[in-house]
């Protein structure tokens, strides 16, 4: 067994090994660049120490040999009095990730060899700034004393020499606060800070190995779906110094402007410093064009390296440095976090300069990136105050007066004011109030929250876990760090899709990547980033995208976006407002002829909504559902009514009509009205509700046709669970379908489908499917069904539980369950189209606006996802990524 690998043994390619730091030094090493020697400790050491719960054997001695390889390359042995090899341990995981040890410099000093660096360095305030360096770090990390203990005595002193920055701190001073880190070490450890360099560095080696189960190591890599067993490598490496005068220093930079996506390095750098200094905010930094006055050569070579690093990794690289006396030193470099529209612009770029190709600029931006430069946003130049961070939950920019609870959000709401509703977390009973608000914000719990989830189920913005608010309901108020307060009625604007909090209305500005989607022309930067990669996907990806429209309008802007038909059009909608009226006369008429006027006044009225939706789909595709929801939803309410007619019977003043309704509505309750009567059954049981549905279709099909238009309605059958259903359902379908075309002396072209939403239908789809030309999955309803609840009743009650306990690590109506309902969506498409070759298959759920779930549908072959209209380009985008291979 190998645990431990020099730096140019490594690559970057060995991420899973090495970890990312490791993997990139090594890339560094081997591309000849300036990188302190070192080697990394692999995560496989890591994995069989949290295993055992001990050091594996073998590590200590390979350990032993890597060190005295580097001593002798380095010419100094690991903390040699009058010499001292120093190093550092730095931990570094596949994915860099939050409560993991943070990375100790300076192992190797103590009482003596600290007198040793003074001496080689000449240099004995340099020596001792690192000696209480390496107590500091290696107090607070590897020995988990609270690091305010050290930072408040570091500041008192400050304070003392009546100065602000640690530089001015003399070699008394530093000596004195050696030996207070050193008693506070005795004090909240109950040991000495180990003297013995060797030891140093196997606790610093432990600790970095520990922290893979800190609780919020542990919390992130749910949230973020990271495996639990891959472990974290250690680095040890050779140290260079940054805090050896004014010729030397540290400093970050990106190749390019990670937040715009600028062409241009991108950069801080900081005289007399080590380590993070240069992003604590402890002194000034100046940028890299300033570095080029303090010290060119410097500036220069890091240029060219930085060029090097770009053209070797095809992409904008992250990287730190440090100078000593004059010479530079790489100690870091990845390829950098940016903003969607940095990650778009600089897709454009590269590709302009030959860097990458189309398919890798589609390969590098997401769908979730597109679909948060579609959200307005707050104005970056306007003034805003800045009052607390959290989690982007959900995404968004809203505006409103801060109420502390559901009922005031409610009743403020409801007299027409937006509000943001401000809780410490939220729990089912704030469910009306979330709906009343503009956006939520929370002060605790993480993007699994109950907040969180039910925010972006239901599409409202959100921030949570914004910690530096106290939140108190009782005094109506949120007390900001700093002493502010926000109080019930101040407006705020809350940032979902970066987490900020603003005091005050921030204004809005639209997104000019949506006013591209809706047809405006621009020749802005972003835009032009956005449509080469919009139409390369278009070009490669094999999956269809439709959109779910219900009306003219949604359908014309669906098309807008690139929708290339419509994969669900829900027909409930067209029952509602005055035609209620007529839906009740059918269910209260006693007889046939009852029901027959009922229908024939509501058929004009549907075949006018289909013409228009199939005007606006021309030539493509149009999938028309069936009614769906079971009848009592067009029926007033059973209690309001029972209280109407009640009333009505004490004024002896009885409505015929309304005692008939009473009497349907209570003929028609149902304790559990999703698995009542509805869909199919509807047809089957009142069939002429579907004939006249149907003949609605192909009547507007024959009108169309005859104005010259090229319809092509699909007729789909809900909530099928037997092909008996479907057939029976069917037969009626082409009755009416010979009954219009000899009156109109046409064909008239439909084809009749059914949805896929129940499990019997999925494991029965080899017969469904010999009477099905489509189905279409209604993953929706698959997942209540599958999974036993219904998501009105559950989302807000559990799902924030069952998220924590790791039972989902993602709502299933956001994300499909892949292992569950996946699996019956898999089986049904294999079934269906081995019975019927000809079957084309879609998804009409919300899923088909998924990202993780669309690369699933293209996997299983299906023929085309159906979301809503704004979720069509993110569609796009995503067949295109899955058709490149991502
Ligand atoms: P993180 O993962 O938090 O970025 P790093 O391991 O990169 O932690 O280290 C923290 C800081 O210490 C960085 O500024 C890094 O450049 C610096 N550093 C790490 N190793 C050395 C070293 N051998 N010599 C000098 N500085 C170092
Ligand atoms: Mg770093
Ligand atoms: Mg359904």
């Amino acid at each position: 067994m190998t645990y431990v690998y020099d730096f140019a043994e490594g690559n970057k390619d060995l991420k899973d090994l090495l970890g990312g730091k490791g993997a990139n030094l090594a890339e560094m090493t081997n591309l000849g660049l300036p990188v302190p020697p070192g080697f990394t400790i692999s995560t496989e050491a890591c994995r069989a120490f949290l295993e055992a719960g001990d050091v594996p054997d073998g590590l200590s001695g390979e350990i032993d040999a890597h060190l005295h390889a580097l001593e002798e390359a380095m010419g100094r042995r690991l903390g040699d009095p009058a010499d001292p090899l120093l190093v550092s341990v730095r931990s570094g995981a596949k994915f860099s990730m939050p409560g993991m040890m943070e990375t100790v410099l300076n192992v190797g000093l103590n009482d003596r060899s600290v007198l040793g660096l003074a001496e080689q360095s000449h240099d004995e305030r340099f020596a001792l700034d690192s000696y209480r360096r390496l107590l500091q770090m290696f107090g607070s990390t590897v020995l988990g004393i609270e690091s305010e203990i050290f930072a408040k005595a570091l500041d008192r002193l400050k304070k003392d020499r009546g100065t602000q920055a640690d530089t001015d701190l003399g070699v008394d001073d530093l000596s004195g606060l050696i030996d207070t880190y050193k008693h506070a070490i005795s004090e909240h450890a109950g040991r000495d800070f180990p003297q013995d360099p060797r030891e140093q560095l196997d606790l610093a080696m432990r600790a970095v190995f520990e922290s893979w189960n800190t609780e919020r190591a542990v919390l992130y890599r749910r949230q973020e779906r990271i495996e639990e067993g891959l472990g974290t490598a250690v680095n040890v490496q050779a140290m260079v110094f940054g805090n050896l005068g004014e010729d030397s220093g540290s400093g970050v930079a990106f190749t390019r402007d990670p937040a715009s996506g600028n062409q241009g390095v991108y950069g801080d750098y900081l005289q007399n410093a080590q380590g993070e200094d240069v992003v604590a905010g402890i002194r000034n930094t100046v940028s890299l064009a300033d570095m080029e006055k303090v010290d060119k050569r410097s500036h220069d070579e890091l240029l060219e390296i930085m060029a090097t690093l770009e053209t070797h990794y095809h992409d904008m690289c992250d990287i730190e440095f440090t100078v000593e006396r004059g010479r530079l030193w790489m100690l870091q470099t990845r390829v950098g976090k940016r903003t969607p529209a940095a990650a778009f612009r600089i897709g454009r770029h590269m590709t302009e300069e030959g860097l990458i190709d189309a398919d890798e600029a589609t390969r590098r931006v997401t769908g979730a990136q597109l679909a948060q430069l579609m959200f307005p946003s707050f104005d970056e130049s306007a003034e805003r105050t800045l009052v607390a961070t959290g989690m982007n939950a959900s995404p968004g920019a809203a505006v409103g007066k801060a109420v502390f609870d559901s009922d005031t959000a409610v009743e403020w709401a409801e007299r027409g004011e937006d509000v943001i509703l401000v809780r410490k977390e939220t729990n089912p009973d704030d469910l009306r109030g979330m709906v009343a608000a503009k956006g939520i914000l929370t002060s605790r719990g993480g993007k699994t929250s109950h907040a969180a989830v039910v925010a972006r189920g239901m599409g409202r913005t959100c921030v949570c876990g914004a910690e530096s608010l106290d939140v108190s309901v009782k005094k109506r108020r949120a007390k900001v760090r700093g002493g502010d307060a926000i109080n019930e009625g101040d407006v705020i604007s809350i940032d979902g899709t970066t987490g900020e909090v603003f005091l005050g209305s921030v204004p809005v500005v639209d997104s000019s990547v949506m006013r591209y989607f809706e047809g405006d022309e621009s020749d802005e930067d972003i835009v032009l980033a956005v449509d080469g990669v919009m139409r390369h996907a278009d070009d490669v990806r094999r999956l269809r995208v439709r959109a779910n429209a219900d009306t003219p309008e949604d359908a014309r802007r669906a098309r807008r976006f690139g929708a290339e038909g419509i994969g669900l059009c829900r027909t409930e909608h067209m029952f509602l407002g005055e035609r209620r009226q007529l839906v009740e006369n059918l269910i209260v008429a006693e007889d046939e002829d009852g029901q027959e006027a009922a229908l024939s006044a509501l058929l004009p009225l549907q075949r006018d909504d289909f013409v228009g939706i199939l005007e606006a789909m021309d030539g493509l595709p149009v999938t028309i559902r069936l009614i769906d929801p079971p009848l009592h939803e067009f029926l007033p309410d059973y209690t309001d009514l029972s209280v109407k007619v009640a009333l009505e019977d004490d004024h002896h003043d009885m409505d015929e009509h309304d005692q008939k309704l009473l009497e349907a509505v209570k003929r028609l309750h149902e304790q559990n009205p999703m698995l009542g009567l509805r869909g199919v059954r509807l047809g089957i049981v009142i069939p002429g509700l579907f004939k006249m549905q149907v003949r609605a279709i192909l009547e507007a099909t024959a009108d169309r046709i005859e104005a010259g238009g090229d319809p092509h309605p699909e007729i789909m059958i809900p909530l099928v669970a037997s092909v008996t259903e479907l057939d029976l359902v069917r037969g009626q379908i082409s009755g009416v379908a010979e009954a219009v075309e000899r009156e109109r002396g046409m064909k008239v072209p439909h084809k009749i489908g059914t949805m896929i939403e129940l499990p019997r239908a999925a494991v029965t789809a080899h017969e469904i499917a010999k009477s099905a030309e489509f189905f279409s999955f209604g993953t929706n309803d698959l997942t209540q069904m599958t999974w036993g609840f219904s998501r009105d009743d559950v989302e807000s009650s559990f799902f924030s539980h069952y998220l924590e306990s790791g039972i989902f690590q993602v709502s299933p109506f956001e994300s499909l369950d892949v292992d569950g309902v996946g699996r019956l969506v898999r089986h049904a498409a294999k079934l269906g189209r081995k019975a019927n070759p000809d079957l084309h298959l879609g998804v009409c759920g919300e899923h088909g606006g998924d990202p993780a779930s669309i690369h699933f549908f293209d996997e299983v072959g299906l023929d085309y996802v159906s979301c809503s209209p704004f979720r069509v380009p993110v569609a796009r985008l995503e067949a295109g990524r899955s058709a490149l291979g991502t």
